[in-house]
């Protein structure tokens, strides 16, 4: 048996994601909830910070090293296991879209 990634589309509550969102950087990792920064991330499961449980994960380096998407995918899958990996271009841009939508709407 084979395994593969492949990228399906399912429908999430954006302020769901917002508050259990861990965000891989380079080396640390950032709470989407309080914006905790350099969070040392390897098995974690709780903000350090605010306490929220993280049931996403997402990384920046999918954006710019997009031939990469699969091992970092991977790797993340690896670390947390028990984590929805979300896309992170299409968590900006529905996250930009509802910011620009509070401020004009
Ligand atoms: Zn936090």
């Amino acid at each position: 048996m084979q395994k593969i990634f492949l990228r399906t589309y399912h429908e999430y509550d954006l302020e769901d994601v917002k508050e259990h969102l861990l965000i891989m950087g380079d080396l640390s990792a950032d709470c989407s909830k309080c914006r905790a920064i350099g969070i040392e991330a390897a098995g974690i499961k709780n903000c350090p910070q605010c306490g929220t449980e993280f049931r996403y994960v997402t990384s920046r380096r999918i954006e710019a090293h997009a031939g990469e998407r699969f091992q970092i995918v991977k790797r993340m899958r690896d670390k947390y296991p028990g984590l929805v990996f979300i896309d992170f271009g299409d968590y900006q841009r529905t996250l930009g879209a509802q910011k620009a939508r509070d401020f004009f709407g």
